[in-house]
């Protein structure tokens, strides 16, 4: 029998179906390597060193190749040490296409990109990417085991032991893992899966979401990063997100505005457009497209009562 979670998996085409020979090594790259415009010697050789203390978009356009329209217009927007933003709005807002262009995989057609003042095509461009950590919605797991999965590479040593653990507890599946007969070194293969010692759907995205936890990053993109939970595992799983990356600046691209006003700034996104800015309070206070979505959304998750309490404090009083 095929599970929900197996087939949940396959249909983002995720499981690469190899044995365990160091074939994966090749898969790794093809993970790795991004779908990227820039090329390699157009970027300086200055090594782009951290910390990060802000990283801000200045009047960014961005049209594709061949494109009749600019998928980004006039976006300013920074990020901070420290600060959680979110990108949300319907699909085709702009919302990838301004991370793409934040992780320099395309360059701006005008305006610029600034990363502690600096434009970051001053720095070099494998040390600029490394700033950042993704968790994104078609998350990828590999048939090696799971240590192997969250650290991305081959367990070297105790301490490498020690650092999948923590990140396993950290996405909150570490008792679940623990619990297999081979614990953090179990493969993940289709065959384990049919075998019945089933992880579910939520569960390989937690396996994924560890990988984040894993690497040290400065800034992290979730990209949808939850959507295989339910509400409540990914309200669990978003609060102890947050928590780990207290020290980090967080890009959150959702379509789940309970995770979204979780964020410090909410960028309310539409046409390439940035159409309202502000925290959740202040884009529900001032009632326009965000506190639309807002509420709507909430309509279908939560009972009238409570969503009139919900929505209470942001009712203008007459
Ligand atoms: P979102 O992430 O908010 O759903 P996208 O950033 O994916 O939006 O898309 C923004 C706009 O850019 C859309 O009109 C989309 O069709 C267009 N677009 C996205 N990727 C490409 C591409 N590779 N080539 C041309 N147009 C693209």
């Amino acid at each position: 029998m095929v599970s929900g979670a197996w087939a949940l998996i396959r249909l983002s085409d995720s499981i690469v179906e190899v044995n365990k020979n160091g074939i994966y090594i090749e898969n790794l790259k093809g993970f790795l390597s991004y779908d990227s415009e820039i090329e390699e010697n157009a970027a300086s050789d200055r090594p782009c060193t951290p910390p990060l203390q802000h990283i801000a978009f200045r009047q960014l356009h961005f049209t594709y190749d061949g494109a009749k329209t600019a998928s980004l217009q006039d976006i300013t927007l920074e990020v901070h040490k420290n600060e959680k933003i979110a990108l949300v709005g319907h699909n085709g807002a702009g919302k990838s296409t301004l991370i793409k262009l934040m992780m320099r995989l395309y360059d701006p057609t005008k305006g610029e990109i600034v990363l502690n003042g600096r434009n970051i095509k001053a720095f070099d461009l494998a040390s600029y990417r490394s700033l950042f950590g993704t968790v994104f919605q078609d998350f990828k797991i590999f048939s090696m085991t799971i240590a192997e999965n969250v650290l991305m590479r081959e367990v070297e040593n105790d301490a490498d032991r020690q650092l999948v653990i923590e990140s396993l507890k950290k996405s909150k599946v570490y008792d679940k893992v623990a619990a297999l007969p081979n614990g953090i070194d179990t493969i993940l293969t289709k065959e384990f899966d049919d075998e019945g010692v089933v992880l579910s759907g939520g569960e390989y995205q937690k396996i994924a979401i560890a990988r984040m936890f894993a690497r040290p990053a400065e800034i992290l993109i979730l990209d949808e990063p939850t959507s295989a939970l339910d509400p409540i595992a990914e309200y669990e799983i978003f609060e102890s997100m947050l928590e780990a990356c207290k020290d980090k600046a967080v890009v959150i691209i959702s379509h789940r505005m309970s995770s979204a006003m979780l964020a410090d700034r909410i960028y309310y996104m539409e046409d390439g457009m940035i159409r309202e800015a502000g925290s959740h309070q202040e884009l529900m206070q001032s009632k326009g497209k965000y506190a639309e979505l807002f509420l709507k959304q909430a309509e279908k998750y939560v009972d009238q009562e409570e969503l009139s309490e919900a929505v209470k404090p942001y009712e203008v009083q007459q």
